[in-house]
């Protein structure tokens, strides 16, 4: 007979049947709650029921496997023993907690259900245990409240109607004339459980359930279930977590932070997760359960004094000191096990620390680059474990403009920094709201009293989020920081008024659609349009890129037309330029009307005559890169896009051009229309312009070469590659390359310099990677324009595809959007062909990319994979894929150190990609 699947893993009293290498099995939670047990630190006792089940649950609709009942109850059983009490006991109850917990944190995603086990007679058990009814009672008309909103449904019907629970609540508070709920008296609490509990038999027309195995396996199933409600699926689809994953289930014993002034819960950091500093950061409350320092409602006191303590206010440090050095000590294990900064939540009750989780804790981009930095010097963890620990996507953060310090700004309100980075929009007040907006092309800042799990797509589309409430581990902090988002949190001063859709910071009001910008590392909020500049890069920055450049084999190149961008880029450590698109260059001033001109020449008399007036200014265009890359190879692209695009369209246009050309503007108008296309991206462009008026092509060899040549008499070393756009057929690049060569002979020897330069073509078609063998005998080199090649190998239009590929994508046809990550399967199999072809003719034939996908990491490691020799993105990419690059190596060599790490299932699948 097959051995009995384990769904159920229990953990408590120093031993636990998981550990933290079973994520996928028991969640992030589970496992680590597992693994904490296992290293002696105090956690409740309980079990955690596996994301198989979870599995299981979603197939059958809402099923369990056999036998899991029974295993339930018999770990139950256990924790009993652990914990001492019973669960249902009317004298001495144990009350559990029901927890989801996904491989990855997806925090406040799915439900909770805390204080399950409570009804009518075990309540008289917990007054008798605490001596202390008044706590009793708010037990459990939380746990109504929550199970009534989680496992039963009853919540607002209309996005319009007050939560119903909280209504009765602030109903009891004004009959009361008391504000703060914990003002509230037990009888009034007592009061309230009846209350809630006749609402949701008003409701569902069925009462309370009072049974607690009847509780425990509602609260099974709702946290089950949650998997799939919709803000977890949205956060599923923006941070890409597989649905088959599943969650696992936590069933722990309650212990409580609210059980008097010798009680708290708090939240803390291994390290800070904004700016990476090494020292114990946290926040706690007395007298208070997990939710309220998480949801912001009272605002929580610093552990300790290592920063600035707001005046009067306790840390738990001053309050608790032996507590806050047993808490300390744990921090340092917690760090020393894992090997990387630690997200903990804790409770006290009655004097006794218990550890309710740890996780590897969400981080800034800074304060991930200088934590992995920081841990290598102090022997933590390697230098290839460092380049592994930070995302690449998220090392644009980092790059990203911040408010310009030196511009001036009307500051009006400040709050707490909950996550870093600049942020200027115009303010919405709805989560729907900033989604909209920010579809219609707006930036937005979404500004809230505080921010719900229901909010993350509107967070996802604003620029900013702005809350008037919260800490510093606030949902809308933590959630900020995890996208990379700008987020001031707990501006106080704020009052939001959301029916009539403003907000007023003392007499100032700010309506909505009203711009503000928020600088989120000082927690500073401006009226208007403050301006952004670029920041300086820290010192552990550059270290961190040196040790990413030691890893990587891959080279890595920009995209830039211009001086500034190749500059921007060198500084950024592009090791050269791998796409110059000339034609940008043409766009600007008065050189448009020469270029139409000479679009519009009737004959290449006509022709050479506009381009005369192009060249000098092409060549000092070409003078200025050369000379920013200096020592560095420089693609430079000749013309490609359809001439249409530099076509007047305008009357007034064409009037005034033919003016300028000495014609008639009937004459010109007949011209244009002439040459309008049916198809302008397949049809008169890339090499064919060349090939057809060979003129232009020899204008930009000159440029190029006359460019190179003075730039070389300057001193400056200088290594031309000249490219052939959108060649389908070797005669087409046979033809455009005689012409260079021609030219660049003829340059060289009219002013006495030699130079080493390269013909070469873009792959962009699929025919040229079919053929790229042929290509190869003309080619030195090739470089994968994806852009095009995406474009005509899905036969999708570059240009239109925007109005139903998101569909394709949210729908699941498409796994991505190809334009933005490499199709593998298929526009991939041509890279790949077009590489091992073109070195079957020329070994050394070296290959790069420069569509958009030269900064998509994903697109990185394939390329990696595929044998190129550079990738080419934009400058601000340039970081992001060095450190692709790196980890794409790393994941190529065996693993460092079999040690376990704190978040192998992230690391399993980036390597898995590369493979
Ligand atoms: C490409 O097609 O990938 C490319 C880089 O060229 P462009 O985007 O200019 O067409
Ligand atoms: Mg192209």
């Amino acid at each position: 007979m097959a051995k009995k699947k384990k769904y159920v893993y229990f953990f408590g009293d120093g031993k636990a049947e998981g550990s933290a290498d079973m994520k996928d099995l028991l969640g992030g939670k589970g496992a680590n709650i597992a693994e904490m047990t296992n290293l002696g630190i105090p956690v409740p006792a309980g079990f955690t029921i596996t994301t198989e089940v979870c599995t299981y649950f979603q197939k059958t609709g809402g099923k369990y496997p056999p036998g899991l009942k029974k295993d339930v109850a018999a770990a139950l059983k256990k924790v009993e023993k652990v914990m001492g009490a019973k669960f249902g006991d009317a004298k001495n109850p144990l009350l559990v907690s029901v927890r989801s917990g996904a491989r990855i944190s997806m925090p406040g995603m799915m439900d909770t259900v805390l204080n399950i086990g409570l009804n009518d007679k075990t309540i008289q058990g917990l007054i008798e245990k605490t001596q202390n009814e008044r706590f009793a009672y708010d037990a459990y008309r939380r746990f109504v409240n929550m199970y009534g909103d989680v496992v039963l449904g009853v919540r607002p019907r209309t996005e319009k109607e007050h939560d119903p629970f909280e209504e009765i609540l602030e109903k009891k508070k004004k009959a009361r004339g008391v504000t703060l709920d914990t003002e509230l008296t037990a009888e009034d609490l007592k009061e309230l459980v009846a209350e809630f509990k006749a609402l949701i038999k008003k409701r569902l027309g069925r009462p309370f359930p009072e049974d607690p195995m009847e509780q425990l396996w509602g609260g099974i199933g709702a946290v089950f279930a949650s998997w799939n409600i919709p803000r977890a699926v949205s956060y599923r689809q923006i941070h890409g977590i597989p649905e088959e994953w599943g969650t696992a289930v936590n069933v722990q014993a309650m212990v409580f932070g609210n059980m008097g002034e010798d009680s708290a819960t708090g939240v803390a950091f291994t390290r800070d997760p904004a700016t990476g500093e090494n020292y114990f950061y946290g926040e706690y409350l007395t007298n208070a359960q997990g939710e309220d320092v998480v949801a912001g409602i009272r605002t929580p006191q610093p552990i300790n004094r290592a920063k600035k303590v707001p005046k009067g206010m306790k840390t738990l440090e001053d309050e608790m000191p032996k507590i806050y050095k047993q808490l300390a000590t744990i921090r340092k294990k917690l760090e020393k096990h894992y090997r990387d900064m630690q997200d903990i939540e804790f409770t006290i009750q009655q004097g006794r620390l218990w550890m309710l989780q740890t996780r590897t804790g969400k981080r800034t981009a800074a304060a991930a680059v200088k934590i992995a930095v920081d841990m290598v010097k102090e022997r933590l963890i390697t230098k290839k474990e460092a380049v592994m620990r930070v995302e690449p996507e998220q090392i644009d953060q980092l790059l990203h403009p911040m408010l310009d310090p030196k511009a001036s700004k009307k500051l009006l309100t400040k709050g707490l920094p909950a996550s870093p980075g600049a942020a200027v929009g115009q303010v919405v007040f709805t989560a729907e709201e900033a989604e909209a907006w920010a579809k219609d092309g707006k930036k937005v800042i979404l500004v809230r009293v505080e921010t719900s799990p229901d909010d993350i797509r509107g967070m996802n589309a604003a620029e900013g989020i702005l809350t008037t409430r919260g800490g510093m581990t606030s949902h809308a902090a933590v959630v900020a920081r995890g996208m990379g988002k700008c987020c001031v949190a707990g501006a106080g001063d704020m009052a939001v008024n959301y029916k009539k859709g403003f907000f007023k910071v003392g007499k100032v009001t700010v309506k909505q659609g009203d711009w503000i910008s928020m600088d989120g590392s000082k927690g500073e909020v401006y009226l208007g349009q403050v301006p952004k500049v670029v920041p300086q890069l820290t010192g552990e920055f550059a270290t961190f890129m040196k040790w990413v450049d030691e890893f990587r084999t891959l080279g890595v190149r920009t995209n830039a037309d211009t001086p500034h961008d190749a500059g921007v880029a060198r500084a950024f450590g592009a090791e050269g330029i791998g796409l110059c698109r000339t034609e940008h260059m043409f766009f600007e001033g008065k050189r448009i009307d020469a270029v139409r001109e000479m679009i519009l020449a009737e004959d290449v008399a006509g022709r050479k005559k506009a381009l005369a007036k192009i060249l000098p200014m092409q060549r000092e265009d070409f003078v200025g890169i050369f000379k920013a890359m200096d020592g560095l190879p420089v693609t430079i692209r000749t013309l490609d896009p359809p001439l249409h695009e530099f076509l007047p369209h305008t009357d007034k246009e064409i009037r005034e051009l033919a003016k300028d050309m000495g014609v008639k503007p009937s004459v010109l108008k007949a011209k244009v229309a002439s040459l309008a296309e049916a198809n302008p991206m397949l049809g008169h462009r890339g090499c064919r312009l060349g090939i057809a008026y060979p003129e232009i092509t020899e204008m930009q060899a000159r440029a190029i070469f006359e460019a190179a040549c003075k730039v070389a008499k300057m001193g400056k070393r200088v290594h031309p590659e000249v490219m052939i756009p959108l060649v389908g057929h070797v005669n087409e690049l046979k033809l455009q390359k005689e012409i260079v060569v021609k030219t660049a002979e003829e340059v060289m020897k009219a002013q006495g310099v030699k130079i080493k330069y390269l013909v070469g073509t873009m792959i962009e078609l699929p025919r040229a990677a079919l053929t790229a063998d042929q290509i190869a005998s003309e080619a030195q080199f090739f470089s994968f324009g994806t852009n095009d090649l995406t474009q005509t190998t899905f036969g999708l239009s570059r240009d239109d595809a925007g109005k139903f590929l998101p569909f394709y994508v949210a729908e699941g046809i498409l796994p991505h959007d190809p334009f933005v990550t490499i199709d593998e399967q298929g526009v991939g199999k041509l890279v790949e062909m077009g590489v091992t072809l073109g070195r079957q003719t020329r070994p050394d034939l070296k290959v790069g990319i420069c569509g958009e996908h030269g900064g998509d990491p994903a697109s990185v490691r394939f390329c990696h994979k595929v044998g190129l020799n550079y990738v080419s993105c934009s400058p601000y990419r340039v970081p992001i894929a060095r450190l692709a690059a790196a980890q794409a190596a790393l994941a190529d060599q065996p693993a460092a150190k079999p040690k376990k790490k704190a978040s192998p299932a992230k690391k399993k699948t980036a390597k898995k990609k590369s493979k």
